[in-house]
């Protein structure tokens, strides 16, 4: 019987994107440039987040916006109408954003004007959080009507993440989401994680996050 070959081509891919999300990490660093790789399913907010982060920021951070969508442009739109530098990414097709288009991506823009670029990955929970974008942070959004059991489903992009921000917090009220269970699932997988519930749409909580926003790009920031 002759001998079977296995060639893992996943791991090969893996291991690939990861020597690529390297490389990024290591170029956006010499650049003073922080990266941060927002990730959620179809809905959670990954757009309005972005709209109102631009608003908040813009007069202080220079702020460039990276759209990885199947086949749309409307996000990239809604932002550049904003003022704000925007690439989108057509995955034709594929479900998450990996470093090679990142790198292209990249190549659109002028890293030395720039002091944050936001991702806003594909609306899926599952293969983003198995690619390395070469973001220096990861960032997943959880909506209130999604439910706080999604932790239990999607339990790896809750483990690589960042942190955890938890939107349409106006919903709360009269909905049977626990927030409490829910923090307790998140920092079973990750006891790191930094939890930020919020309304992009009232504005409740956005101060923490445009804090916490602002604190990691002065960490990389040169100027
Ligand atoms: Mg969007
Ligand atoms: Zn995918």
């Amino acid at each position: 019987m002759a001998e079977v070959r296995l060639i893992d081509v996943r791991e090969e891919i893996l291991a690939e994107n990861r020597q690529e999300a390297g490389d990024i990490r290591a170029r956006l660093e010499r650049h003073g440039v922080f990266m941060l790789n927002l990730m959620s399913s179809p809905g959670s907010g990954k757009t309005s987040l972005i709209l109102r982060t631009i608003g908040e920021l813009k007069k202080t951070v220079r702020i460039a916006v990276i759209e990885g969508d199947i086949d749309a442009m409307v996000d990239a739109e809604r932002v550049a109408r904003e003022g704000i530098p925007a690439v989108q990414i057509r995955t034709g097709g594929a479900c998450h954003l990996d470093a090679p288009m990142i790198a292209a991506a990249l190549r659109e823009l002028d890293l030395a004007v720039l002091d944050c670029i936001i991702i806003e990955n594909v609306g899926n929970l599952v293969c983003p959080a198995e690619f390395d974008t070469g973001a220096a942070r990861r960032a997943v959004i959880l909506s209130v009507p999604e439910g706080d059991d999604k932790p239990l489903k999607y339990p790896l992009i809750f483990s690589v993440s960042d942190l955890l921000v938890i939107n349409k917090i106006d919903y709360l009220e009269g909905s049977d989401f626990d927030l409490d269970a829910l923090r307790e699932r998140a920092l079973r997988l990750n006891p790191r994680i930094r939890i930020l519930p919020l309304s992009c749409r009232t504005g409740e909580g956005i101060s923490p996050w445009i804090d916490w926003l602002r604190g990691e790009i002065e960490n990389v920031r040169r100027t």
